[in-house]
């Protein structure tokens, strides 16, 4: 009975064991033609993502940002410049960026990204929210290797991965990237399901 028992937990904890959870992050636009790229593939693929994107841009491609929150995707502030965040210039970046986010959509996100991922001078969260960074990094604006981007996000497990939509190579790997996670079972959320928000207890995104 002993070993029928060992056996039916094993096969209860493998089936019971929770399917990895990832969040592609992408940083930097929207940019008017790879965004609207992503967004169409990301809706046929039935895929989640989360878009940190930079306020300037926000500002140019408003309808891009409704897309994006229409969609269902997260959105993410990325700074107003995307210059180093600190003490001095944190509020301006932030805060300027929300206003346009507010012009394009009527609400601001409940999540942050510091340029470069440093909030070296700046902390952890500003105002309620937090600035959240990731655990793969895939580098693709160094290589602009789709071959390579797929690799490192497919064979890198779980979690936050950080992509930039700007990138033509990058969002050529959205496909199978997609395809291979899908078939190691992984389920798709967003940056702030994986987070969660430690600065704060805000039920949604700010008005
Ligand atoms: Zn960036």
């Amino acid at each position: 009975m002993r070993i029928y028992a060992i056996a039916l937990t094993a096969l209860f904890v493998s089936t019971a064991a929770p399917a990895q959870e990832v969040a592609l992050s992408f940083d930097d636009g929207p940019h008017p033609v790879y965004t609207r790229t992503l967004l169409t593939m990301a809706r046929v693929a039935g895929v989640k993502i989360t878009l940190c994107m930079v306020g300037q841009n926000v500002e140019k491609y408003p309808d891009i940002v409704r897309q994006a929150l229409a969609d269902g995707h997260e959105l993410c502030n990325h700074s107003w410049s995307h210059k180093k965040l600190r003490p001095a210039n944190v509020a301006w970046e932030i805060e300027k960026t929300d206003e346009a986010f507010r012009r394009a959509v009527g609400t601001v996100p409940g999540i942050l990204r510091a340029p470069g991922g440093n909030t070296h001078y700046v902390g952890k969260c500003y105002k309620g929210r937090p600035f959240i960074n990731w655990q793969v990094d895939t580098k693709d604006w160094l290589h602009r290797n789709t071959a390579r981007i797929v690799k490192i996000v497919t064979s890198n497990g779980a979690g936050i991965i950080l992509m930039h939509d700007i990138r033509l190579t990058t969002v050529m790997a959205f496909p199978a990237i997609v395809l291979a996670l899908k078939a190691q079972g992984v389920s798709f959320v967003t940056v702030s399901q994986i987070a969660g928000n430690s600065c704060g207890t805000l039920a949604q995104a700010p008005k």
